[in-house]
């Protein structure tokens, strides 16, 4: 059997650009028609290569793929069922912004489809939604999430920011704690990263905002722990929380478990037979390039066994399972423990790792700073 693979399709609109983010959007909309028109054809040049296999999962992420009327979504949809092998009992899953959701909109989603839907929340906190440039209110999210169960969806995850500038241990909970009384079946909790490039980037460097200290961070990823496992949530990755394994995102678990995956739209990254390739992040050369019959290819890069084996250590270890030194050996035809024998041994002295039968997995202290651990290796 092959192994799984997913699609992804990036939407890069957003009716406002929120100050702390860094994915490629815009928010010149006048463009969407033009947009949908390229990546249709980008769908037709890409299909060879992926012929044989079969995607068990498509995620619609961006920008803010809520932001497409049906007429386009359905054109899109069309296409992808057309020119790609989509497993029918796959996670069709679709990023939202609560703003932008209507009940019509979420009845049509069902009816194309989807059959999970993601909302960027972010807080419960109106204060602190307009601190991060959100356009929705909090009873957006709760009108749009019962509108959502409504129209059937059965599989919803709520995404929720930590440690920004201003946030306190008591607004952190309670917005834990409205999350919670809408029982979403997923949770994901980012902590706010100062990306180079973004407003928030800036008013850092100017000295108007300042990020919160390690500990501070630290503390409310514990809180988040602490209370999202008590209320039977299983912290499976990093920054992900799901109501039982059954729930957890099959289409992330793809990229966390270096398999294949095909990205389409502008700034999208493909992997697939050890080649990692991106496309444009500018929609303009991205629709120009698909104008002329051409892929708006940025970058393409062949990974070496090394790169390979590196990839593939540090993003098993986001996962709470860890690392399977049995997987890792089928995978490359090395045994993990010689490999990165001193690497591994500077992990453990610093109590980073923990040895479960032949996993390698984060300890509690490990998972505090996951994003540090690639660089032992
Ligand atoms: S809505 Fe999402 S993708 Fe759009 S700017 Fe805000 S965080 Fe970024």
């Amino acid at each position: 059997m092959k192994e799984h693979a997913g699609l992804y399709i990036h939407i890069p609109f957003c009716q406002q650009k929120c100050e702390y983010c860094d994915f490629y959007s815009i928010t010149r909309l006048e463009q969407v028609e033009e947009f949908v028109e390229a990546l249709l054809a980008e769908i037709v040049l890409r299909a060879g290569e992926f012929r044989e296999r079969v995607f068990q999962t498509v995620f619609f992420g961006g920008g803010t793929p809520s932001l497409l009327n049906e007429e386009q979504l359905e054109r899109i949809w069309r296409a992808l069922q057309e020119h790609f092998r989509i497993d029918p009992g796959g996670e069709f899953s679709i990023e939202s912004n609560p703003g932008t959701l209507t009940r019509e909109k979420l009845t049509h989603f069902r009816a194309l489809g989807f059959n999970r839907l993601s909302m960027g929340v972010q807080s419960f906190n109106p204060a602190e939604l307009r601190f991060l440039g959100r356009i929705h209110s909090v009873e957006e999210v709760r009108e749009n999430f019962r509108n959502a169960r409504e129209a059937g969806f059965r599989n919803i995850n709520l995404d929720l920011m930590t440690a920004f500038p201003g946030l306190t241990p008591e607004s952190f909970r309670y917005s834990l704690e409205e999350a919670l009384a809408l029982s979403p079946e997923h949770l994901s909790c980012y902590t706010l990263i100062f990306e180079p490039g973004t407003v928030f980037y800036k008013k850092m460097q100017s000295g108007e905002l300042n990020p919160l200290g390690e500990d501070e961070e630290a503390a409310y990823y514990e809180l988040a722990q602490e209370i999202l496992e008590a209320r039977g949530y299983c912290q499976y990755e990093v920054s992900n929380f799901a109501r039982g394994r059954e729930r957890v995102c099959r289409h992330n678990l793809v990229y966390w478990e270096h398999r294949p995956y095909l990205g389409l739209g502008p700034s999208a990254h493909s992997f697939y037979r050890n080649v990692r390739r991106g496309n444009k992040r500018s929609l303009t050369i991205y629709i120009k390039s698909l104008q002329k019959g051409q892929l708006p290819l940025d970058f393409r890069e062949e990974l070496s066994p090394e790169q390979l084996m590196f990839e593939y250590t540090f993003l098993s270890l986001r996962l709470r399972e860890g690392l399977d030194t049995g997987a890792f050996r089928q995978r490359f035809g090395l045994d993990f423990r010689e490999k990165y024998r001193s690497a591994i041994h500077k992990l453990a002295e610093n109590e980073l790792v923990e040895w479960s039968d032949r996993h390698l997995r984060l300890s509690a202290k490990g998972w505090l700073v996951a994003d540090t651990v690639a660089s032992y290796f």
